[in-house]
């Protein structure tokens, strides 16, 4: 099949490049000039593992093209997906400035019969305006299929090939059918296509996140109920996941969700159900609960050096807002360095890989080591961000040696409490003993 792919960011790279992998002729379009011209240099613009390798191998194979052109990418294909960013709005809502851009730009080109496929997370009812659009634009009725993505930063290949499920939005079976043939490759393992109206799809993919968000805002409150009664959360944790109906997944208490999906989901559908007049409660508690999480490191430190960071150095471990990804956007680490600035501390930083993001924020504000070690010298604290696997079993002594004063904020739970006090350490996590 021939594919256009409008938008090559981390959602419409890993679709376009899957899709080329099951054998598709697919061309990626992206108004970044920077962005397409690395790719087609044989260069992957974010840290995403395995994704370079699958990238060369199809662009070799001449199934993965870029280009900057629209008409290029959507000419002869049979599908157009739009994978561009619906990032939040000044007030809570989507801002779909780029995505309406694309559906204008692709009105005048569009083949007959080709489908166009919105991956992009949007606003419920969006897909029937899209449908819409194009009539009023094209004198036609085009087929626009609601193709929600629930692919997770850091395992993006195998939850795009792997999926649970692929959930299609549809006003009539037609080109439900060709999306089921195109994701056919990855639903060997007799995994759902559920098909189903435009306004449930879309609303699937708000409320899969609203869920896990939510999920996230309960178990870090009750860390936070742990710390003030002095229970441990992870015995409490370990005490209601063995209960079926409640499990485990999810619930690992830390310093709030960041990323480019959840914070700006959750405030969307708060929006959508204003507009509709409806009260949501569970999200506005939810999306506060997690804003105050972020600051939580903040406070321990702020206790601990009893409000004054004068003369003080903390390191940070972590500043993706999770482990293998370099995506930074709404990342607690952010906030924590923001506080840390604000009260007159040093910051020295280390992260794996999305450094050279922060860097773009803060200059030489704060200092970057490549050597996580490194990064400790001199330092009266560190705190922990994003749980990395090289972070969880570190030499314990070599980080003693480092810092000034052995003290850990631990934002992430890596390492037993007891086996730390047994370190030396002053070691705090988020609601454990
Ligand atoms: P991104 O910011 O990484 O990528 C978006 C890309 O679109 C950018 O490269 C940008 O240059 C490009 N773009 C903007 N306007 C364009 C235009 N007119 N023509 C061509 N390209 C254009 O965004 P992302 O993280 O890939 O997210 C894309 C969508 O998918 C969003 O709606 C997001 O909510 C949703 N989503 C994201 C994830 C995730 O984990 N990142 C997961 C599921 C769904």
């Amino acid at each position: 099949m021939k594919i256009a792919m409008v938008g090559t960011g981390y959602v419409g790279l890993v679709t376009g490049t899957c899709f080329a992998e099951s054998g598709n002729d697919v061309t990626c379009v992206d108004i970044d000039q920077k962005k397409v011209d690395m790719l087609l240099g044989g260069e992957v613009p974010i840290y995403e593992p395995g994704l370079t390798e699958l990238v060369k191998r199809n662009a070799q194979a001449g199934r993965l093209h870029f280009t900057t052109q629209l008409s290029e990418a959507v000419a002869d294909s049979q599908c157009a997906f739009i994978a561009v960013g619906t990032p939040q709005g000044d007030d809570g809502s989507a801002n779909m400035g780029a995505f309406w851009k694309v559906v204008d730009s692709l009105a005048p080109i569009l083949p007959d019969d080709c489908i166009v496929v919105v991956k992009s997370t949007v606003p419920v009812g969006t897909n029937r305006a899209v449908s819409e659009r194009l009539r009023e634009l094209t004198g036609r009725v085009c087929d626009v299929v609601s193709n929600p993505e629930f692919l997770k930063e850091g395992c993006a290949i195998d939850d795009f090939t792997k999926p649970d499920r692929v959930v299609v939005g549809v006003e009539r079976p037609e080109p439900a059918e060709v999306l089921k043939e195109l994701y056919k490759p990855f639903l060997r393992t007799e995994k759902p296509f559920l098909s189903m109206g435009l306004e449930s799809a879309e609303m699937t993919k708000y409320v899969a996140n609203c869920m896990l968000a939510t999920k996230i805002s309960f178990i870090n409150e009750m860390a936070n109920v742990c710390d003030g009664v002095g229970a441990d959360i992870n015995d409490v944790r370990r005490g209601i996941g063995h209960d079926a109906r409640i499990g485990f997944s999810f619930l690992f208490p830390g310093v709030g969700y960041g990323g480019s999906c959840f914070p700006k989901d959750v405030r969307a559908l708060a929006a959508v159900a204003a507009a509709h007049n409806v009260e949501s409660q569970m999200l506005e508690s939810v999306d506060k609960v997690n804003q105050a999480q972020k600051t939580v490191l903040f406070s321990k430190l702020q206790r601990y050096f009893e409000g004054d960071f004068s003369g003080r150095t903390i390191a940070i471990w972590g500043l993706a807002f999770k482990p293998r990804t370099d995506d930074i956007r709404e990342a607690p680490a952010l906030v924590l360095i923001d506080q840390l600035l604000a009260e007159g501390a040093k910051v020295r930083v280390h992260d794996p890989v999305a450094m050279e993001k922060v860097k773009q924020i803060y200059g030489d504000k704060i200092t970057y080591w490549e050597d996580q070690y490194t990064a400790l010298e001199g330092a009266d604290a560190l705190a922990i961000n994003t749980e990395w696997n090289e972070f969880r079993n570190p030499k314990f002594d070599l980080m003693s040696d480092n810092l000034t004063q052995p003290v850990i904020f631990d934002g992430r739970n890596l390492y037993d409490p007891a086996k730390m006090r047994d370190h030396g350490f002053h070691y705090e996590g988020i609601g454990l003993r």
